[in-house]
């Protein structure tokens, strides 16, 4: 992934964090108005209940029917509350729960005070029914809310007209009723604490939930943001540092490539690039120092050619002479003299031949002759040269094999051409002794011909390898070593370039010439 991309990512990562963050928070700073505003109805519930209770009693103990009307204000009261709550928080189990308990309570108690009514006419009734009780009249009115029950037993014990007997009803029902009514108003006093307690853990909760927000979740996510960036930065930063030392060293000259990295990013991207152009310049210095040596090949070449053009020539005159009065003296010695004498006098005479091979290869190679080049079928100019050779040269068990189409014409220089594979032949015949495979194989391109002249000879020593192609390296007895030098130039006056691979089994020379020479 790229720097920037990274860079975005952790971001908008952050950001995204926080921004979440921000709209849960401005959802809590709502909830938690709506959370308080209930908390306030609830609030106001909760001590209404109380206060109907608190009448409740005194209507039940002092039969004080001015407090039911209060009570009705009440219950008003509640019941404004309860719709407000419920626009608050419509599925609050608890508030529907208290709304019909409520209900339930207020006809309940409309009962109670409908029957009490009735009872307490009933009660003031009794007077005519007896003068004698005529005194707990009063007492029986006031308490027989409270303690219907004993009221019930009294007039049992005072009363037998039989016309009490509704009042004994009532007082039964009251009663029950109380019971019962008492009972709902504990549950409405407990409900209402239930909302009240949830309405204010729900405010609490919104609060701590804010406050674990500031305190933990924004200095998270910024910490995270900046740790994340952190690394990266140091990343990039790390592997920067590693590429500059690694180009300050490529300015000294020392090519080290940096560990391929495997990321997409611009840094890895810019070492990539960095190790291509590493690659690309050793390459080109190593093709820098093969064109220094062949310079310094070329250089030696051509003083050691001077030099040794020079002794030829010197040479060459009193060698002929030498030659020729060698051939005169055999000529007049024959049949004449000793036989020590002939045998000196022709061992003088080849070797005169000998050292007049020397100075003819030392010509040849110190001649800087161009080449003179005509149309020639380079597989017909192989298989003269190794016909001629073949008649001068005892090659025995040697098998001569050419594989090439019949026709591969080049502009070379025919003479010099024929030196080169004379040359070759020459040290392939040397060095098989008479015994192996002598394979010449030619093939081309649009742009290049090339040549294969193997051998099955024993090869050339890898420490000999470099060394073949200087003059006077020689391997033989009777060598000059300047065969393959000869080879060398003549081809590099084409434009053509040679190598040798060779192994115990065998050595091949290969020729590249340029086909538009
Ligand atoms: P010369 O033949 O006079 O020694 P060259 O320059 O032609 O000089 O060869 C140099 C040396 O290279 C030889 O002495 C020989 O050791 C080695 N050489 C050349 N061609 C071959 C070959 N085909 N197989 C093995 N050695 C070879």
């Amino acid at each position: 992934m790229s720097i920037k991309k990274k860079i975005i990512l952790i971001f908008s990562a952050s950001f995204a964090i926080v921004a979440i963050f921000g709209l849960s928070a401005i959802y809590d700073f709502f909830e938690a108005r709506r959370d308080i505003a209930f908390l306030k109805i609830s609030d106001s519930i909760r001590s209404k209940t109380l206060q109907i209770r608190r009448h409740e009693k005194n209507f039940f103990l002092y039969g004080d029917f001015t407090e039911v009307e209060k009570i009705k204000r009440y219950f008003k009261d509640i019941d404004g509350l309860i719709s407000r709550g419920k626009k608050i928080s419509r599925n609050d189990l608890n508030l529907l729960k208290l709304d019909s308990r409520i209900k339930e309570y207020r006809s309940r108690f409309l009962e109670i005070v409908e029957i009490a009514g009735v009872t307490k006419e009933e009660v003031v009734a009794l007077r005519a029914m007896s003068r004698k009780y005529e005194f707990f009249i009063p007492i029986m009115e006031s308490t027989f809310l409270e303690h219907p029950e004993q009221i019930e037993m009294l007039v049992r014990k005072f009363y037998h007209a039989g016309d009490e007997r509704n009042l004994l009803n009532h007082l039964g029902e009251i009663n029950r009723k109380v019971k019962k009514l008492r009972g709902i108003g504990e549950e409405i006093i407990d409900i209402s604490r239930e909302i009240d307690r949830s309405a204010r853990d729900r405010v609490e909760y919104v609060i701590k939930a804010s406050g674990v927000g500031i305190l933990v979740v924004f200095p998270f996510a910024f910490l995270a943001g900046f740790i994340a960036l952190f690394f990266v930065t140091q990343n990039i930063v790390k592997r920067l540092n590693e590429l500059m030392v690694t180009i300050e060293k490529t300015g000294e000259g020392f090519f080290s490539p940096l560990p391929f990295p495997s990321g997409k990013d611009e840094v890895s991207t810019l070492i990539r690039t960095y190790n291509n152009m590493a690659a690309t310049l050793k390459e080109r210095e190593l093709q820098l120092i093969k064109k220094e040596e062949e310079l310094i090949r070329h250089k030696k070449l051509a003083a050691i050619g001077t030099l040794a053009s020079g002794v030829a020539h010197e040479l060459n005159n009193p060698l002929n002479n030498i030659h020729l009065s060698a051939q005169i003296l055999a000529r007049e010695v024959k049949g004449r003299s000793e036989g020590i004498i002939i045998e000196t006098v022709e061992d003088i005479l080849s070797q005169t031949m000998r050292v007049k091979k020397i100075v003819g290869d030392l010509l040849e190679f110190a001649r800087e002759k161009k080449p003179e080049k005509t149309r020639t079928n380079l597989p017909d100019l192989i298989t003269r040269v190794y016909d001629q050779l073949s008649k001068v040269y005892p090659s025995g068990g040697v098998e001569f094999s050419l594989q090439s189409p019949p026709e591969v014409y080049l502009f070379i220089d025919p003479v010099q051409m024929e030196r080169v594979f004379l040359n070759l032949f020459t040290n392939a015949l040397d060095a098989m002794q008479n015994e192996g495979e002598l394979v010449v194989v030619i093939s081309e391109d649009d742009d290049v011909v090339r040549v294969d002249v193997s051998d099955t000879g024993p090869g050339i020593p890898e420490e000999a390898l470099e060394k073949v192609f200087d003059p006077f390296f020689t391997t033989k007895d009777r060598g000059t070593g300047l065969g393959l030098s000869i080879v060398y130039n003549i081809i590099n006056n084409h434009y053509g370039r040679i190598k040798i691979t060779s192994t115990s089994e065998g050595t091949t020379f290969t020729i590249y010439l340029p086909r538009d020479i």
